[in-house]
């Protein structure tokens, strides 16, 4: 087995505990790669490492720094399949959609590249003659990246881009479970031109390394991305710092007694089973029209039976592995509550016998809106099919839950797809369309116990990476007031 490092100053450096953990490969259950456990003393050194390199990034101008995420996003094209194949094999999800997480780091490195030449910010008018406002975007210092394991390459791409081209320093704590994908994501930036010490990698549990970076008062934003119970624990304990959160979801699919259920029927397959269940974004309910209820569980139970468990890697897998023992005991432990609650298993409801933490797709119907497994994040390949009676009713229940992240609706009315939008408590809403499938250039995150506001993406992206400092130049020569001197024409008293 491999033996590897973390990045701290541009050095490959063990960690001060002398501990080490291992990344497996959830198909088969053994051991790919040996990774140091970083621990406080480890976070602090790479803080240390990453305010010095700090200074002179953020003098580089903005173009130039958005030159170089234009090289990385190069270099992740041309990696893709070395990377795409490294997912498969460390997170597990199938080939196609590996290939997809490296696709969105490539158009989000692409997309930010060009924030160099914009960052916009505003100048806008003064109410004082001979002097002018503006606001302007500056960095915010050293940031903490703290990701998961389900986009193993994507989400840290999402939140390395803009944070570097709006000119911080960064220390990414990666997920456990997939430090390898995150080291080549490194080794890549390094290799774009990135200089020492701007990004640093720093490996081993949340409760040690990704604790002092929440905490740390000289980290000065965090980006987090993770479960909703870590995000809780960030929220009460970073201090005053920017805090981006983006957390768990209990996403619906609603489907009117008038949608072409054949579509229908794709999106729930890709949004339920694709990436195992294992996405923020992933549909766990689908809120069906009575009339087309019994029709549709058919149609879906037929496709989910016939669905192939496999490994990432192997081209004729559909549906891969959870990511480790513990996901595939959580998930079976969902299928008892469920059958506890007395919703009725229509297929699927075990794990799959063999090597790995393979768990069958699995469809429970008649679940009511207030049942647990109606409720609360699976993060596995289970849906609920709850049973409604009009559009009213449909987005009650989707409502009900205290995630938003993402929703769908499948109607040809455009009245009802109206109220969707409206109506529906989510960050993000498809119409006809599943609940997967954001674009970088857009606006990414969700509301309520979802996420503090924060949007990825698109040009918000940069909003979480920058302070706007806002300045005003006065060329009148003399002292004037605002609010005092001259205000609506008159000379106040
Ligand atoms: P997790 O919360 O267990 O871990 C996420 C990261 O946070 C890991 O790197 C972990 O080591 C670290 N961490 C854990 N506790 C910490 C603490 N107290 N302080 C600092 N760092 C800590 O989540 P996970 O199992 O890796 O990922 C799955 C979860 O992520 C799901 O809930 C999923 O919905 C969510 N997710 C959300 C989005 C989104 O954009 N909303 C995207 C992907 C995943």
């Amino acid at each position: 087995m491999k033996k590897f490092k973390m990045l701290v100053g541009g050095k490959l450096v063990s960690s001060n505990s002398g501990k080490t953990f291992v990344s497996l490969n959830p198909a088969t259950g053994k051991p790919l790669a040996s990774f140091p456990s970083g621990n406080e003393s480890d976070a602090r050194r790479a803080i240390d490492a990453a305010e010095k390199a700090g200074e002179k990034w953020k003098k580089v101008p903005p173009p130039k720094r958005g030159m170089v995420l234009l090289r990385f996003s190069q270099l992740l094209r041309q990696h893709k399949e070395e990377l795409a194949r490294l997912i498969a094999t460390e997170m597990g999800k199938v080939i196609a959609e590996s290939r997809g997480d490296v696709q969105e780091a490539i158009d989000m490195a692409e997309y930010i590249a060009g924030e160099g030449r914009r960052l916009f910010s505003f100048t806008t008018t003064s109410e004082l003659g001979n002097k002018f406002a503006m606001a302007i975007r500056v960095p915010v210092g050293v940031c903490g990246l703290i990701t998961p394991w389900n986009f193993p390459v994507a989400i840290p791409v999402w939140k390395l881009a803009p944070a570097l081209v709006c000119g911080n320093s960064v220390v990414l704590k990666p997920s456990s479970d997939t430090p390898l994908c995150a080291l080549r994501v490194v080794q890549l930036l390094r290799e774009a031109g990135v200089p020492d010490g701007v990004v640093n990698l720093v490996t081993g549990s949340g409760s040690a390394a990704g604790k002092e970076l929440v905490v740390n008062e000289r980290v000065r934003a965090v980006s987090f991305t993770g479960s909703k119970e870590a995000g809780l624990w960030i929220a009460r304990n970073a201090g005053i710092k920017k805090l981006g959160l983006e957390l768990g979801g209990k996403n619906a699919v609603i489907i009117m007694d008038d949608a072409d259920l054949n579509l229908a029927l794709e999106g729930v397959l890709w949004a339920a089973f694709g990436t195992s269940g294992q996405r923020c974004t992933a549909a766990s309910r689908v809120i069906i029209h009575e009339k087309v209820e019994k029709k549709f569980e058919k149609m879906l139970v037929g496709k989910a039976k016939k669905l192939r468990l496999g490994a990432g890697a192997n081209p004729s897998s559909d549906v891969g592995p959870l990511i480790n023992r513990a996901a595939l005991e959580k998930v079976h432990r969902y299928t008892e509550i469920g059958l506890s609650e007395g919703a009725k298993l229509l297929c699927g409801g075990a794990p799959a016998k063999g090597r790995g933490f393979f768990y069958k797709p699995t469809v429970f119907s008649g679940v009511t809106p207030k049942m647990r497994i109606a409720q609360e994040e699976i993060f596995g390949p289970t849906v609920s099919i709850i049973s409604v009676s009009g559009i009213d009713e449909s987005i009650k229940v989707a409502n009900s839950v205290e995630y938003g992240l993402s929703s769908s609706i499948y109607t040809k009315n455009i009245s009802n797809a109206f109220k969707a939008i409206e109506r529906i408590e989510a960050g993000l809403t498809y119409v006809n369309s599943s609940t997967i499938g954001s674009e970088v250039h857009l606006p990414f995150g969700g509301v309520k116990h979802t996420g503090n506001g924060a949007r990825e993406g698109g040009w918000t992206a940069v909003e979480e990476f920058s302070e706007l400092k806002t300045v005003y130049v006065d060329y009148s020569g003399k002292l004037q007031k605002a609010q005092i001197d001259e205000f609506e024409g008159k000379k106040k008293k």
